[in-house]
């Protein structure tokens, strides 16, 4: 059993409010810390949220427009300035490389900690134990990228008639493999944990749009997900306004979530027109009930049976 906690750092789209800052989400996991994008004045929300200095971190940018990028010469200052030493990989579009190192070259002391930069094309782009993360083109302006993050989760449930079947003795054998580690016996017959379970569930899948007007490469990467983090700039009353600037209204956030069979659709990225976003959940729920609308510093816990908590954000 694990536990994954997505933390809406921005909830806003292009201008901040008094209540929401720009895009920026951190997924915590057994010790990680992803940040998908770092808009302006993440390092302040990143503080208040707690957490924590030297993570093991990655960063995904979805593109290089300046609400998705200009928080992160802050964080790279804050860190230096309070002596992270872990090293920090930063993945998005190429023109990130060029924007880093002036970020850096702008930090008196030079950063404190090794910050590589990856240019990255679709395709899997990062792997760490039983997490893997896919970038996919989205359809915005410019070159623009959407991240696929799976997990895969601990094999199915042991089955004891199969052990006996295959001659395992009861003890410490069956306990190893029921929690996932293959066994030898004494005549030398080696037995994996998927002989002796049911099969292992799907992964579970978080799957983040970035800016893009609804397209099939989203579409693709949201079928089946448990959480899909969609931007919704705008509602229907300017669907032409979101086709001109390569975004997503609510209307079509939730056709997407809908068509996909996404079991829980989170809509970010709204525009400072709709101040508390009444009209885009209004919208999208008409269409697929099961959305929630980020605000800033709202929480998700998503555990590894798939079962998803929603943790509204302090009240002041
Ligand atoms: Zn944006
Ligand atoms: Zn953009």
């Amino acid at each position: 059993m694990f536990m994954i906690e997505i933390v809406f750092l921005g909830s806003g789209g292009s201008i901040p409010t008094a209540t929401r800052n720009h895009p920026a989400i951190a997924i915590r996991y057994e010790g990680w810390v992803l940040l998908l994008d770092a808009g302006e004045d993440v390092q302040r929300q990143y503080a208040k949220a707690q957490l924590g200095l030297n993570k093991k971190m990655a960063i995904f940018v979805s593109h290089v427009h300046a609400d998705h990028v200009l928080g992160l010469p802050g964080l790279l200052l804050r860190f230096s300035l309070l002596g992270r030493i872990k090293p920090l990989n930063i993945y998005g579009p190429k023109d990130l490389i060029e924007y880093v190192k002036v970020s850096q070259s702008t930090i008196n002391l030079g950063t404190t900690f090794e910050a590589v930069v990856h240019a990255i094309e679709p395709g899997i782009i990062f792997q760490e134990q039983n997490l893997k993360v896919r970038a996919f083109k989205v359809d915005h302006r410019g070159y623009a990228l959407g991240y696929e993050i799976t997990w895969t989760r601990p094999t199915g449930k042991f089955i004891p008639t199969k052990a006996e079947g295959l001659g395992i003795p009861k003890g410490p054998l069956w306990k190893a493999l029921a929690s996932g580690k293959s066994v030898q016996l004494d005549d030398g017959t080696k037995v994996t944990p998927e002989e002796v379970t049911e099969p292992s569930p799907k992964p579970l899948k978080i799957v983040y749009s970035g800016d893009t007007r609804p397209c099939d490469e989203l579409s693709t990467a949201a079928n089946g997900a448990d959480i899909l983090i969609n931007e919704a700039m705008y509602t229907t009353e300017h669907e032409d306004l979101a086709e001109e600037r390569g975004h997503s209204t609510a209307a079509g956030a939730a056709k997407l979530a809908r068509d996909a069979d996404v079991q829980l659709l989170i809509l970010t990225h709204y525009s400072p027109r709709y101040y508390e976003g009444n009209e885009i959940i209004e919208e999208a729920m008409s269409i697929f009930p099961n959305t929630v609308l980020a605000r800033d510093h709202m929480r998700i816990q998503l555990a590894s049976d798939g079962s998803c908590i929603v943790v509204k954000p302090p009240e002041n």
